[in-house]
């Protein structure tokens, strides 16, 4: 399905509108949390359209992607898929937070990709709280992977990022969000990354502070196969 040239703007606009009304009726501040348009499959050319329609935070899964779309892009720059240890440095060059810190072996990686590039890089922990999800840190392992974390000197614990399982009910949802919940206090941070186009508002009822929103922004993801090069 192709989408209308300035629907990404209209979209955005709107998607902003009912999300700040979202916000007011559960008594939270309209604006107050952050949108991050989540760009994986999609060109280079509708990225910028959203930049210009006002996104300023972008979410990718994918380094390889990142590298010829993400360039030079006046953004704030979310890494959110799966850190494979080898790619480490080129995350840490590429992106100013990530989000999807699972396991030690990849906190470590970064730790030491940072470390040479002389910053500190601040990270969330993935937690999960669904069957149907192949990453993320177990709930009961939680604590342990925070202390770890917590010791590396270039890495910074900002909070907890989890996904919902798929074609889950509004209660399991809710569930599986106040799970990450429970994590994300014990955390000492400040981000709550919880919530996508299919669930932001339970996200949202569960205290999220960061949406990360694909296909409610771009409309349907482009096949893999069509931004192949
Ligand atoms: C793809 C993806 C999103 C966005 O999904 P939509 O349903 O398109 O909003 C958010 N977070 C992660 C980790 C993703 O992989």
């Amino acid at each position: 399905m192709m989408l209308e040239r300035g629907s990404i703007a209209d979209r955005y606009v709107a998607l902003r509108q009912v999300i700040d009304a979202a916000l007011r009726s559960l008594g939270r501040a309209p604006g107050s949390i952050r949108i991050v348009a989540v760009t994986k499959l999609q060109p280079r050319a509708p990225v910028l359209e959203a930049i210009a329609a006002g996104v300023q935070s972008v979410g990718e899964n994918y380094v390889k992607e990142a590298e010829s779309k993400l360039a030079g892009l006046p953004v704030r720059k979310h890494f959110i898929g799966h850190v494979q240890t080898n790619k480490a440095r080129r995350i840490c060059e590429l992106f100013d937070v990530v989000e999807s810190v699972d396991r030690i072996e990849a906190a470590r990686a970064l730790e030491r990709a940072a470390t040479a590039q002389g910053r500190t890089l601040p990270v969330l922990l993935q937690v999960n709280v669904s069957p149907t999800e192949r990453f993320g840190v177990h709930p009961a392992a939680f604590d342990d992977l925070l202390a770890g974390v917590r010791a590396l000197e270039h890495l910074r614990v900002e909070g907890v990022m989890a996904i919902a399982p798929a074609g889950a009910t509004h209660e399991e949802t809710l569930r599986a969000f106040g799970t990450a919940r429970a994590c994300f206090e014990r955390s000492g941070g400040e981000v709550l990354s919880l919530g996508m186009s299919g669930d932001w508002r339970e996200a949202l009822a569960a205290g999220s502070t960061e949406l990360r929103l694909g296909t409610a922004i771009f409309g349907p993801r482009p096949a893999k196969e069509a931004i192949r090069r």
